[in-house]
């Protein structure tokens, strides 16, 4: 994967942009060994008309709690990052959903993430999910209860 922004489209032309310093950040919580752990967190951005643009993300921290296979974001951190990003930017800067790597090459969301997403993570606007895999990242929108999965342009 390379270190530049990743763009991605649904249906009707819409853009998710995730800039470059965030592709990093990303990347580097990859699981590339047996031992790695999940890593979760928000994603932090900006919605410009129908495109969204991930600016900022929070990352694993304090409070933790973190296996192969499972995640619980419970620090209080991520919401910190939320709120400052979001005072620092006048409210520029706003949650757009979560984040979370998978041990595996192409990703896909497992059923309990989807079920975990439908209870959880409830607004009125469009919300963000992204995994990221050994060599791929995935990225889907939620609509409502509809999770629609985004192409890497
Ligand atoms: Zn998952």
């Amino acid at each position: 994967m390379v270190d530049s922004e990743l763009t991605f489209k649904d249906s009707n032309e819409c853009l998710l942009v995730i800039m470059p310093s965030v592709v990093i950040r990303l990347l580097a919580h990859r699981q590339l060994y047996w031992n790695s752990k999940e890593a979760a967190g928000v994603l932090i951005g900006e919605r410009r008309g129908p495109h969204l643009v991930i600016q900022d993300i929070s990352e694993p921290g304090e409070g933790d709690i973190r296996s192969r296979f499972s995640v619980d974001r419970q620090g209080p951190h991520h919401q910190i990052a939320v709120d400052k990003a979001f005072a620092q930017s006048s409210g520029t800067l706003q949650y757009l959903g979560e984040w979370h790597t998978h041990p595996e090459d192409q990703p896909s969301p497992s059923a309990k993430d989807l079920s975990s997403w439908r209870r959880h993570l409830v607004d009125s606007e469009q919300m963000l999910l992204v995994i990221v895999g050994r060599e791929e990242i995935w990225a889907a929108k939620k609509i409502a209860d509809t999770i629609v999965p985004l192409n890497k342009i």
